[in-house]
Parts: structure tokens; C-alpha cells; sequence
């Protein structure tokens, strides 16, 4: 690991003027990712400043309804609070899907929305790997691609990425807020996240220096009728390779809402905002769960080792609103 100094940050104005004076500067939050990725010789910060002691560490109820997540809020914290359980079920569940208890309670919001690929060749700094090295290629293209993009990569990277959390976030239009040197901001998370393109290196739309201090989750009366499945290698502590979050409210036997957003098959959380169209005023029958699904992933592009995500992602739909829809009818 390189040598590389820590301070504890005192107040966000301050970290964030540090760490954008400081190209090498990297803030830190529990340190269960960025630290792995230094010891991996992935990531080579010269500086940390630890943010996970900011006053971020609460959720809020907000004055239109919605709630405000501080950045420091741990996942366990998150997953266990009794508003995000009543109200966005499939957030607690997304949470309570990923990594193990012990990271959970340690992980935070802020550090978890930034957590980046699982590629193995990202993390393996002996093989090239455009978003790690830009320009140096990517490995996974024509090598082990079982758990990578089916929808939206490029040709200079097919990586995933890995939040459970994201998901549902994204399913239910959260928005980051966002500290930088100018002032703050929010950013719708669709609009947070990039695909690949030609700049796989970067990840979000974040500039070097900008803090998450907060995600705002608006309210949603649909995200009280929500789940999220992870379909993964065995159960638990292991990645996406499919998940979905949805939400769905019906109404004598018709679709009156819906939200869908899908893990483990884009370079970002993937809204499925086609296969919401299709559900939106159709029967809440298995054909029109049928017609989302396919409607969604009309446009994946599966690599040689990851074509069984096409009818896992379609099946998993199929049943996870199959169940939703079962609910709403007890
Ligand atoms: C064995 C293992 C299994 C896992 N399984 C899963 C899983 O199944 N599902 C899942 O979703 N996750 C999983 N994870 C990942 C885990 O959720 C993340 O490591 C964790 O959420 C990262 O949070 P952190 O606070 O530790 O972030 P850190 O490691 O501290 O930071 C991550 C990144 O975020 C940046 N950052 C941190 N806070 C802020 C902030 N406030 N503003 C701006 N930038 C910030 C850092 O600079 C860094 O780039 C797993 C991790 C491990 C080690």
C-alpha cells in the first residue's frame, strides 16, 4: 500500500475545499471499499479525509413529505428504520440483500452510492482495464464476462455496478445532494450515474471535491407496495447478477402506478422506464408483465458469458410483479 496521510474531517465546507485543492485527496466513509481497493494497489489516494464523523448521520422526515438520508447514515441503520420500512420496503430489503451484517453496520450511504465495480479485472491491476487504466483496454469483453452489462456498455467497458441500495434508490427518483466548492446541489440518480461511453473511469457525473452529504427520498405513496430480489450465486454475500426493485399499485385488476428498476446488468442501476409505460393503465396480468419485461430488455446485448441474464432479468420480473400484485389483492 502507499504511504498516504488521514485527517478526520471537522466540518464538510473544509473537507470539501481540501480534498479539491488536492488531486490525490479521496474522502473517506467506512472504508470497506476505497480501503480493499488501496490495498489492492486499485485505488492510491496520498490523502483521506474521514467524513463518516460528519453530522450526517440521520434520517428526516422532510417538510413535503419525503425523507433525507444523511450521508454517514450506516446501512444497517437504514435498512432497520421504521419510516424506510413501512414506506420503501424495497429500499430496507436492498439494503438487508447486500454484503454481510458486519459491513452493513459499518458502511455508509454516501461510501455505498460510490462503491465501485466488482469486475474482476478492474480489481486486478496486473490485467488492463480502461476504467481503472484509461486507454489500456478491457479484458472482460472477451474474457469472463458472466457477471457483467447486458444493457448499455460500450466497447471500452461492460462493467456492473454492484449497490443493492442503488436500486431501489433509483426505482423511487431519489436525488443526491451534493456539496462542492460552489455551493450544493441535487442530482436526480438517474442522472448521477453515467454509462460507460468513451470515459469508463468515471463512474457519476461527480467532479473531484464534490461530498455527498445527503439523498432525498420524495414521497411516494407506491413505494409502500415495493420489493427488491437479488438473484445471486448462493444467499447471501454475494453481488447481483440479477435484482429488480419495483413497486406497484393496482387498482380492480388494473396497473394504476409502477416503478422498476433493475442491478447486476448496466454500468449503472437501471431504471426500467419502458416496461413502466407498458405496465401504467394495462391488466395487472401475467401477459403485460410479459410485455414490460420484454419491452426493457428489447435492447440488451448480451457477451459471450452472460446470456442467461436476458430470461433471468425477464423471469425475475415476471414473478417479483406477480407477487406485488398478489399482495394488492389480499
Ligand atoms: C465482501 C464484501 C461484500 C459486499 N457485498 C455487497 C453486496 O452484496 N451489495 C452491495 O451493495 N454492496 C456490497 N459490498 C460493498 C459495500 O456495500 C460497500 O463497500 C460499502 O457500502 C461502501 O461504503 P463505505 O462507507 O465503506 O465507503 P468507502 O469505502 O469509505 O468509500 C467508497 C467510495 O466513496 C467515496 N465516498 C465515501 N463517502 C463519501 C461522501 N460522503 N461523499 C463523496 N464521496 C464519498 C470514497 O472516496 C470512495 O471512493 C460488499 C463489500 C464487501 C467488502
Amino acid at each position: 500500500m502507499n504511504p498516504f496521510e488521514y485527517m478526520r474531517a471537522t466540518d464538510a465546507a473544509s473537507a470539501v475545499a481540501t480534498v479539491s485543492a488536492r488531486p490525490g485527496a479521496r474522502f473517506l466513509g467506512a472504508g470497506t471499499n476505497l480501503v480493499d481497493h488501496m490495498k489492492l494497489g486499485v485505488a492510491r489516494p496520498d490523502l483521506l479525509v474521514d467524513v463518516s464523523g460528519l453530522p450526517f448521520d440521520h434520517v428526516e422526515q422532510r417538510p413535503d413529505g419525503g425523507l433525507r438520508i444523511g450521508a454517514a447514515v450506516r446501512n444497517t441503520d437504514l435498512a432497520i428504520h421504521p419510516t424506510v420500512r413501512a414506506r420503501y420496503p424495497a429500499l430496507s430489503r436492498a439494503l438487508l440483500a447486500g454484503a454481510s451484517a458486519q459491513l452493513r453496520n459499518f458502511a455508509t450511504t454516501g461510501g455505498n452510492l460510490l462503491q465501485r465495480t466488482r469486475c474482476v479485472y478492474f480489481q486486478d491491476v496486473t490485467t488492463p482495464c480502461n476504467k481503472r487504466e484509461p486507454g489500456s483496454g478491457c479484458s472482460a469483453i472477451d474474457g469472463y464476462n458472466r457477471d457483467h452489462a447486458i444493457l448499455g456498455a460500450s466497447e471500452h467497458c461492460v462493467a456492473t455496478h454492484p449497490s443493492d441500495m442503488a436500486v431501489a434508490m433509483t426505482a423511487f427518483d431519489a436525488r443526491v445532494v451534493v456539496l462542492g466548492v460552489d455551493g450544493e446541489r441535487t442530482i436526480a440518480l438517474t442522472d448521477f450515474y453515467r454509462l460507460p461511453g468513451e470515459e469508463p473511469e468515471r463512474d457519476t457525473v461527480l467532479g473531484h471535491g464534490d461530498l455527498i452529504v445527503a439523498v432525498d427520498l420524495p414521497e411516494l405513496p407506491v413505494a409502500a407496495r415495493s420489493t427488491y430480489r437479488k438473484v445471486r450465486d448462493r444467499a447471501s454475500y454475494a453481488f447481483a447478477l440479477v435484482s429488480v426493485a419495483a413497486a406497484l399499485d393496482v387498482a380492480d385488476g388494473t396497473v394504476r402506478e409502477a416503478r422498476l428498476a433493475f442491478g447486476g446488468v448496466a454500468h449503472r442501476p437501471w431504471r426500467a422506464s419502458r416496461a413502466e409505460e407498458v405496465l401504467r393503465g394495462a391488466p395487472a396480468t401475467t401477459e403485460t408483465f410479459r410485455r414490460a419485461a420484454d419491452a426493457e430488455l428489447a435492447a440488451a446485448r448480451p457477451l459471450a458469458g452472460n446470456a442467461f441474464k436476458v430470461p433471468m432479468a425477464r423471469n425475475t420480473v415476471i414473478s417479483v410483479l406477480h407477487e406485488l400484485a398478489e399482495q394488492e389483492g389480499r
